[in-house]
């Protein structure tokens, strides 16, 4: 939708540089990594200070703009694709630490600042921020997404660790929401309303997080299985005998026959669990493992190995974070559906069984955090293709429903964007009424992000 508005305007706020509506800059703020059409912005602003913020806000209130607010654009839902147009806020120059608080496990970012940056800047002092996505994302995307990875089943989410908000309003008025306590029953949990909220009911533009010291020892495993039960049953197991992996992710076959491939690999390609447990002592860690070994014997593991040293282990992480990326990259043309789904640790299984009876027909890959009762299946198709894109469709809508009837969720960390919010109203009933008033109340115009969450 392209607007008849005077951009340069924006020039009183910003300078030239930071205002930009040239193609190139458009098109790379048109689309995330999902196959969702890309579609154009109007205007592209890199602010670099919360006031300025506000002023880029109040303008876009004042001219019915929609304002998007983007990290790295990684998001795999469509979440921060300008359906409507407007002015994308690329809050990439808003990335410095402002101050690490050691002694009392925290750190203040801008909301740009990317998190590996930061871990690598943290761990000087010995600690980390334990949300894991993979990808490049920026922490004002890992809390508008609740982001989590690999080792949420330890740490959790990144709900977890906000503690507390700079958030520009959509009346552009900033306010400050939490607080620098671990703990407080103080109030109604603000940050907690912003977190996952995509960017709908305002922008971060800073945030101050919580932090974990580094564990000191490590040991990785990994598991394979001859049949994804034997797997998916194993998880809950570990789980279950009270064992605490720092991850615990799931591969069916296909993943890592095409990790081979793509990897120049020779892992052997039946379902696999990769896991990591950490801790302080190596004799604790041995003692945990051999608890391990057993419970994977149990689940007739065909091969087990946890001599895995600290290279091969950072090698083996590297690699399961670019599954997704070496996926598309064996299937280049074709377009990635990637599903989401979570649902209680004791139905994992079912629903893993499900999902992959439910795709036999379709290119698909199966993985995931399983510790955290989430499974990723990815099918590549061709868009253009009616027919199949339809089953792919199908197969999708028919995942989320089996999990949303074991009192799981559409969605465990990718966040709702425009892939999900059909399943919003089966997923919240009565209570999506309340989210709506939510919005209205804080966004009556409906211009921050619109088009997301609600259909
Ligand atoms: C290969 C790959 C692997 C991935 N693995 C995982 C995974 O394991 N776990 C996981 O959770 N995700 C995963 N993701 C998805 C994605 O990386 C995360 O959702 C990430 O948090 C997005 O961050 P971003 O900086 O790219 O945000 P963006 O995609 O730019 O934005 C995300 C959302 O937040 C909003 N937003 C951005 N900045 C702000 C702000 N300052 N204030 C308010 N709202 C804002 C946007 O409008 C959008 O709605 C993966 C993606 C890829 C490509």
């Amino acid at each position: 939708m392209t607007r008849n508005l005077d951009w340069s305007e924006l020039k009183t706020i910003l300078d030239d540089r930071r205002v930009s509506t040239g193609e190139s800059v458009l098109h790379l703020h048109s689309h995330d990594e999902s196959f969702h059409a890309p579609v154009l912005p109007d205007v592209v602003v890199w602010p670099h200070t919360t006031e300025e913020v506000s002023r880029l806000i109040r303008w876009a209130g004042q001219s019915k703009v929609p304002v998007i607010g983007w990290g790295a654009g990684t998001s795999l839902e469509g979440n921060p694709i300008p359906v409507q147009g407007g002015m994308v806020i690329d809050f990439n120059e808003m990335n410095h630490i402002i101050d690490v608080h050691p002694e009392d496990f925290q750190v203040d970012v801008q909301a740009g600042v990317i998190y590996k940056d930061l871990n690598k800047a943290l761990a000087r002092d010995g600690l980390f921020f334990p949300p894991d996505p993979g990808a490049a994302a920026t922490i004002g995307g890992m809390i508008g997404n609740n982001a989590s990875g690999i080792r949420s089943v330890r740490y959790g989410a990144t709900k977890d660790y906000v503690m507390r908000l700079v958030v520009v309003l959509p009346s552009g008025d900033v306010i400050h929401v939490g607080n620098r306590a671990r703990k407080s029953s103080s109030g109604y949990n603000l940050p907690a309303l912003f977190t996952g909220s995509e960017g709908t009911l305002g922008l971060i533009t800073e945030a101050t997080l919580k932090l974990v010291g580094l564990p000191v020892n490590f040991m990785a495993v990994r598991a394979t299985f001859p049949t994804i039960l034997n797997a998916t049953t194993t998880v809950y197991q570990i789980m279950r005998a009270g064992l605490a992996p720092s991850a615990m992710e799931f591969l069916d076959a296909n993943v890592m026959h095409v990790l081979n491939a793509d990897r120049g690999l020779s892992l052997d390609e039946s379902p696999t669990l990769l896991m990591e447990f950490s801790g302080y002592s190596e004799q604790g860690l041995i003692e945990e493992m051999n608890f391990v070994e057993e419970i994977c014997q149990q689940s007739s593991a065909l091969s087990l190995d946890r001599g895995i040293g600290a290279d091969q282990r950072a090698r083996l992480w590297e690699i399961r974070h670019q599954t997704y990326e070496s996926i598309n990259r064996y299937h280049t043309g074709l377009s990635p559906l990637i599903m989401d789904v979570a649902v209680p640790l004791s139905r994992y299984s079912e629903m893993v069984e499900f999902s992959k009876k439910e795709v036999h027909d379709l290119t698909a890959y199966l993985f995931g955090h399983a510790g955290d009762g989430n499974i990723h299946v990815l099918v590549m198709d061709d868009t253009q293709d009616k027919k199949r894109w339809t089953r792919v469709e199908e197969s999708s809508r028919n995942i989320v429903m089996k999990a949303l009837e074991f009192e799981g969720t559409c969605t465990g960390e990718h966040g709702i964007g425009i892939g999900k919010n059909c399943f919003m109203e089966t997923e919240h009933g009565e209570s999506l009424a309340l989210m709506k008033r939510l919005k209205a109340l804080l966004d009556p115009d409906n211009l921050f992000n619109p088009g997301k969450f609600f259909l």
